[in-house]
Protein backbone atom coordinates (compact mmCIF):
# COMPACT_ATOMS: atom_id res chain seq x y z
CA UNK A 1 0.00 0.00 0.00
CA UNK A 2 1.22 3.25 -1.26
CA UNK A 3 1.16 6.32 1.28
CA UNK A 4 0.92 10.10 0.03
CA UNK A 5 2.40 12.51 2.04
CA UNK A 6 3.77 15.00 -0.45
CA UNK A 7 1.20 17.71 0.55
CA UNK A 8 1.65 17.45 3.75
CA UNK A 9 2.73 20.45 5.91
CA UNK A 10 5.49 18.39 7.03
CA UNK A 11 7.09 17.47 4.01
CA UNK A 12 6.28 20.88 2.04
CA UNK A 13 8.04 22.22 5.22
CA UNK A 14 11.61 19.89 4.79
CA UNK A 15 11.71 20.50 1.36
CA UNK A 16 11.60 24.31 1.85
CA UNK A 17 13.91 24.17 4.90
CA UNK A 18 16.29 21.65 3.05
CA UNK A 19 17.18 23.83 0.17
CA UNK A 20 17.42 26.65 2.08
CA UNK A 21 14.14 28.51 0.78
CA UNK A 22 13.76 29.71 4.90
CA UNK A 23 16.74 31.56 4.73
CA UNK A 24 18.49 35.01 2.79
CA UNK A 25 21.95 33.57 2.89
CA UNK A 26 23.88 31.40 -0.19
CA UNK A 27 22.91 31.28 -3.85
CA UNK A 28 19.06 31.76 -5.12
CA UNK A 29 19.88 29.67 -8.13
CA UNK A 30 21.46 26.95 -6.20
CA UNK A 31 18.01 26.70 -3.79
CA UNK A 32 15.79 27.01 -7.01
CA UNK A 33 17.60 24.22 -8.59
CA UNK A 34 17.84 22.23 -5.09
CA UNK A 35 14.20 22.50 -4.27
CA UNK A 36 12.65 21.35 -7.43
CA UNK A 37 15.27 18.44 -7.35
CA UNK A 38 14.16 17.31 -4.17
CA UNK A 39 10.55 17.89 -5.23
CA UNK A 40 11.16 15.46 -7.79
CA UNK A 41 12.64 12.98 -5.91
CA UNK A 42 10.90 12.81 -2.86
CA UNK A 43 7.85 12.78 -5.56
CA UNK A 44 9.45 9.31 -7.42
CA UNK A 45 9.61 8.13 -3.93
CA UNK A 46 6.21 8.46 -3.21
CA UNK A 47 4.66 7.56 -6.98
CA UNK A 48 7.09 4.69 -7.23
CA UNK A 49 6.78 3.58 -3.86
CA UNK A 50 10.61 3.20 -3.25
CA UNK A 51 11.79 0.98 -0.27
CA UNK A 52 14.06 2.11 1.94
CA UNK A 53 16.10 -0.15 0.81
CA UNK A 54 15.58 1.11 -3.47
CA UNK A 55 16.69 4.42 -1.92
CA UNK A 56 19.77 3.00 -0.16
CA UNK A 57 21.46 1.33 -2.86
CA UNK A 58 20.96 4.51 -5.06
CA UNK A 59 22.83 6.46 -2.70
CA UNK A 60 25.61 4.05 -2.48
CA UNK A 61 25.94 3.31 -5.89
CA UNK A 62 26.28 7.48 -6.39
CA UNK A 63 29.40 7.45 -4.10
CA UNK A 64 30.98 4.39 -6.42
CA UNK A 65 29.88 6.06 -9.72
CA UNK A 66 32.10 8.92 -8.41
CA UNK A 67 34.74 6.99 -7.32
CA UNK A 68 35.18 5.41 -10.45
CA UNK A 69 35.29 8.74 -12.12
CA UNK A 70 32.02 7.49 -14.05
CA UNK A 71 29.21 10.56 -14.16
CA UNK A 72 30.91 11.75 -17.31
CA UNK A 73 30.12 8.30 -18.63
CA UNK A 74 26.59 7.43 -16.94
CA UNK A 75 25.41 10.71 -18.25
CA UNK A 76 26.02 10.32 -21.85
CA UNK A 77 24.32 6.82 -21.50
CA UNK A 78 21.50 8.38 -19.83
CA UNK A 79 20.94 10.74 -22.85
CA UNK A 80 21.93 13.92 -20.95
CA UNK A 81 24.33 14.87 -23.31
CA UNK A 82 22.35 13.99 -26.36
CA UNK A 83 19.33 15.71 -24.30
CA UNK A 84 21.32 18.98 -24.23
CA UNK A 85 21.93 19.04 -27.80
CA UNK A 86 18.50 18.92 -28.74
CA UNK A 87 17.64 21.65 -26.31
CA UNK A 88 20.72 23.67 -28.55
CA UNK A 89 19.40 22.88 -31.29
CA UNK A 90 15.92 24.28 -30.70
CA UNK A 91 17.03 27.24 -29.03
CA UNK A 92 19.17 27.80 -32.24
CA UNK A 93 16.02 27.15 -34.33
CA UNK A 94 14.33 29.77 -32.41
CA UNK A 95 17.22 32.24 -33.20
CA UNK A 96 17.21 31.66 -36.50
CA UNK A 97 20.85 29.84 -36.80
CA UNK A 98 20.28 26.41 -37.56
CA UNK A 99 21.39 24.89 -40.23
CA UNK A 100 25.01 23.91 -41.12
CA UNK A 101 26.95 20.52 -39.95
CA UNK A 102 24.83 19.09 -37.06
CA UNK A 103 26.04 19.23 -33.62
CA UNK A 104 26.37 15.84 -31.52
CA UNK A 105 28.36 15.30 -27.95
CA UNK A 106 31.61 16.51 -26.86
CA UNK A 107 32.02 13.45 -24.52
CA UNK A 108 34.96 14.07 -21.80
CA UNK A 109 37.66 13.26 -23.42
CA UNK A 110 39.03 16.68 -25.10
CA UNK A 111 42.48 17.94 -24.65
CA UNK A 112 42.72 22.05 -24.87
CA UNK A 113 46.26 22.75 -26.58
CA UNK A 114 46.90 20.34 -29.02
CA UNK A 115 49.82 21.30 -31.70
CA UNK A 116 48.40 23.72 -34.36
CA UNK A 117 49.47 23.44 -37.76
CA UNK A 118 48.65 25.50 -40.93
CA UNK A 119 46.66 23.03 -43.56
CA UNK A 120 47.72 19.84 -43.11
CA UNK A 121 48.78 17.44 -39.51
CA UNK A 122 50.09 14.61 -39.11
CA UNK A 123 47.93 13.23 -35.90
CA UNK A 124 49.60 10.10 -34.65
CA UNK A 125 53.24 9.80 -33.71
CA UNK A 126 54.58 6.89 -35.96
CA UNK A 127 54.63 4.34 -33.00
CA UNK A 128 51.21 4.10 -32.44
CA UNK A 129 49.60 0.82 -34.93
CA UNK A 130 46.75 0.66 -36.72
CA UNK A 131 45.61 1.28 -40.65
CA UNK A 132 46.36 4.60 -41.81
CA UNK A 133 43.72 7.11 -42.44
CA UNK A 134 43.48 10.10 -44.32
CA UNK A 135 40.74 12.80 -43.49
CA UNK A 136 40.39 15.91 -45.33
CA UNK A 137 37.52 17.92 -45.73
CA UNK A 138 36.80 21.81 -46.20
CA UNK A 139 34.76 24.23 -44.28
CA UNK A 140 32.35 26.14 -45.97
CA UNK A 141 29.80 28.88 -45.39
CA UNK A 142 25.82 28.16 -45.79
CA UNK A 143 26.63 29.92 -49.24
CA UNK A 144 29.72 26.79 -50.06
CA UNK A 145 32.52 29.09 -49.88
CA UNK A 146 35.23 28.08 -48.19
CA UNK A 147 35.88 29.97 -44.82
CA UNK A 148 40.04 30.70 -44.67
CA UNK A 149 41.30 30.35 -41.68
CA UNK A 150 38.83 28.23 -40.10
CA UNK A 151 40.44 26.10 -36.75
CA UNK A 152 39.63 22.56 -37.07
CA UNK A 153 40.40 20.77 -33.79
CA UNK A 154 40.65 17.00 -33.96
CA UNK A 155 40.42 14.41 -31.35
CA UNK A 156 39.89 10.48 -31.67
CA UNK A 157 40.96 6.98 -30.10
CA UNK A 158 43.45 4.59 -30.76
CA UNK A 159 42.25 1.21 -32.08
CA UNK A 160 41.66 -0.09 -28.76
CA UNK A 161 39.76 2.86 -28.28
CA UNK A 162 42.22 4.64 -26.04
CA UNK A 163 42.58 8.73 -26.04
CA UNK A 164 46.41 10.23 -24.89
CA UNK A 165 46.49 11.63 -21.87
CA UNK A 166 43.91 9.27 -20.53
CA UNK A 167 45.88 6.55 -21.46
CA UNK A 168 49.53 7.23 -20.38
CA UNK A 169 51.59 4.96 -22.73
CA UNK A 170 50.24 7.34 -25.29
CA UNK A 171 53.23 10.35 -26.13
CA UNK A 172 51.46 13.70 -25.20
CA UNK A 173 48.91 14.94 -27.87
CA UNK A 174 49.28 11.94 -30.09
CA UNK A 175 46.38 11.59 -32.14
CA UNK A 176 45.23 15.42 -30.92
CA UNK A 177 45.76 17.98 -33.57
CA UNK A 178 44.68 21.69 -34.35
CA UNK A 179 44.44 22.49 -38.43
CA UNK A 180 44.40 25.69 -39.64
CA UNK A 181 42.61 25.58 -42.85
CA UNK A 182 44.26 27.11 -45.77
CA UNK A 183 42.86 29.41 -48.02
CA UNK A 184 39.70 27.84 -49.29
CA UNK A 185 39.08 25.55 -46.25
CA UNK A 186 40.71 22.38 -47.12
CA UNK A 187 42.06 21.06 -44.04
CA UNK A 188 43.97 17.29 -44.30
CA UNK A 189 45.09 14.92 -41.48
CA UNK A 190 46.93 11.89 -41.82
CA UNK A 191 46.62 9.45 -38.78
CA UNK A 192 45.10 6.25 -38.13
CA UNK A 193 41.61 5.12 -38.30
CA UNK A 194 40.05 4.96 -34.85
CA UNK A 195 38.01 1.52 -32.83
CA UNK A 196 34.85 2.21 -31.26
CA UNK A 197 34.59 1.89 -27.47
CA UNK A 198 33.13 0.32 -24.44
CA UNK A 199 31.89 1.31 -21.00
CA UNK A 200 35.03 -0.29 -18.63
CA UNK A 201 33.00 -4.00 -17.54
CA UNK A 202 32.58 -4.34 -14.12
CA UNK A 203 31.74 -0.33 -13.47
CA UNK A 204 29.60 1.50 -12.57
CA UNK A 205 28.47 2.95 -15.95
CA UNK A 206 27.82 -0.90 -17.61
CA UNK A 207 26.18 -1.94 -14.15
CA UNK A 208 23.09 -0.19 -15.18
CA UNK A 209 23.11 -0.14 -18.49
CA UNK A 210 22.85 -4.49 -17.54
CA UNK A 211 20.15 -3.43 -15.82
CA UNK A 212 17.80 -1.76 -18.57
CA UNK A 213 19.06 -4.38 -20.97
CA UNK A 214 21.79 -1.95 -22.81
CA UNK A 215 25.02 -2.15 -24.22
CA UNK A 216 27.35 0.19 -23.58
CA UNK A 217 29.16 0.30 -26.73
CA UNK A 218 30.38 3.50 -29.47
CA UNK A 219 31.08 3.49 -32.64
CA UNK A 220 34.24 4.32 -34.27
CA UNK A 221 33.97 8.30 -34.42
CA UNK A 222 36.25 10.96 -34.74
CA UNK A 223 35.55 14.03 -32.60
CA UNK A 224 35.75 18.17 -34.08
CA UNK A 225 35.73 21.80 -32.75
CA UNK A 226 35.24 23.63 -35.43
CA UNK A 227 35.32 27.65 -35.01
CA UNK A 228 36.17 30.74 -36.97
CA UNK A 229 35.51 34.26 -35.49
CA UNK A 230 31.97 35.50 -37.02
CA UNK A 231 30.41 31.55 -36.98
CA UNK A 232 28.65 29.87 -34.69
CA UNK A 233 31.47 27.12 -32.58
CA UNK A 234 30.50 23.37 -34.27
CA UNK A 235 31.59 20.42 -31.46
CA UNK A 236 30.80 17.53 -33.63
CA UNK A 237 32.05 14.50 -34.39
CA UNK A 238 31.89 12.03 -37.54
CA UNK A 239 30.71 7.98 -36.70
CA UNK A 240 32.90 5.92 -39.48
CA UNK A 241 30.07 3.86 -41.36
CA UNK A 242 29.98 -0.01 -41.20
CA UNK A 243 30.98 -0.06 -37.12
CA UNK A 244 28.67 -2.41 -35.88
CA UNK A 245 27.43 0.38 -33.63
CA UNK A 246 27.18 3.23 -36.25
CA UNK A 247 23.62 3.60 -35.44
CA UNK A 248 22.98 2.10 -32.21
CA UNK A 249 25.75 4.54 -29.94
CA UNK A 250 24.88 3.79 -26.38
CA UNK A 251 25.78 7.77 -26.00
CA UNK A 252 23.28 8.43 -28.28
CA UNK A 253 26.02 10.64 -30.70
CA UNK A 254 24.83 9.10 -34.24
CA UNK A 255 23.08 11.79 -36.21
CA UNK A 256 22.83 10.06 -40.06
CA UNK A 257 24.59 13.54 -41.22
CA UNK A 258 27.61 12.52 -39.59
CA UNK A 259 27.80 8.79 -40.95
CA UNK A 260 31.06 8.88 -43.35
CA UNK A 261 32.47 6.36 -45.65
CA UNK A 262 36.38 5.22 -45.00
CA UNK A 263 37.00 4.10 -48.53
CA UNK A 264 40.11 2.17 -48.84
CA UNK A 265 42.48 3.08 -51.05
CA UNK A 266 45.23 0.67 -52.34
CA UNK A 267 46.39 2.60 -55.49
CA UNK A 268 50.26 2.63 -54.81
CA UNK A 269 50.82 6.16 -55.83
CA UNK A 270 48.72 7.58 -53.45
CA UNK A 271 50.08 5.45 -50.94
CA UNK A 272 52.91 6.69 -51.87
CA UNK A 273 51.74 10.48 -51.86
CA UNK A 274 50.44 10.59 -48.57
CA UNK A 275 53.54 8.82 -46.90
CA UNK A 276 51.71 5.52 -45.80
CA UNK A 277 52.83 1.38 -45.72
CA UNK A 278 50.16 0.08 -47.48
CA UNK A 279 46.24 0.47 -47.97
CA UNK A 280 44.67 3.27 -46.17
CA UNK A 281 41.10 4.71 -45.60
CA UNK A 282 40.18 7.92 -46.92
CA UNK A 283 37.82 9.87 -45.23
CA UNK A 284 36.42 12.95 -46.85
CA UNK A 285 33.93 14.75 -44.73
CA UNK A 286 32.96 18.85 -44.93
CA UNK A 287 31.82 20.42 -42.56
CA UNK A 288 29.16 23.79 -42.92
CA UNK A 289 29.63 26.50 -39.96
CA UNK A 290 26.24 29.08 -39.74
CA UNK A 291 27.51 32.88 -39.35
CA UNK A 292 26.53 34.81 -36.54
CA UNK A 293 27.15 38.13 -35.09
CA UNK A 294 26.65 36.57 -31.45
CA UNK A 295 30.08 36.25 -29.99
CA UNK A 296 29.63 34.18 -26.79
CA UNK A 297 28.32 31.41 -29.21
CA UNK A 298 31.65 31.44 -31.34
CA UNK A 299 33.32 29.73 -29.01
CA UNK A 300 32.74 26.18 -27.42
CA UNK A 301 30.43 26.71 -24.34
CA UNK A 302 32.37 26.79 -21.07
CA UNK A 303 32.59 23.65 -18.85
CA UNK A 304 35.84 21.97 -17.08
CA UNK A 305 38.21 20.51 -19.82
CA UNK A 306 41.87 19.38 -19.35
CA UNK A 307 44.36 21.68 -20.72
CA UNK A 308 47.99 20.75 -21.07
CA UNK A 309 50.25 23.56 -21.59
CA UNK A 310 53.34 22.80 -24.21
CA UNK A 311 56.91 23.34 -23.05
FE1 LIG B 1 35.19 9.64 -28.15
Amino acid sequence: MNVKTMQTNAVKTLLEKAAGLDNAEGNPRMKEIIHRLLSDIYQMIEDLDITPEEFWKGANYLNELGTNMEVMLLAPGLGFDHYLDIRQDARDELAGIAGGTPRTIEGPLYVAGAPISDTEARMDDGETPGQGMLLHGQVLDEEGNGIAGALVDVWHADTNGMYSHFQTTHSEFNLRRRILADENGFFTARSIVPNGYGCPPGGSTLQVLDQLGRHGNRPAHIHFFVSKPEFKHLTSQINLAGDEYTYDDFAFGTRDELVVDANPISDEALIKQHGFDGEFLDVHFDITLVRTADSSIQEAHPRARCTVEQA
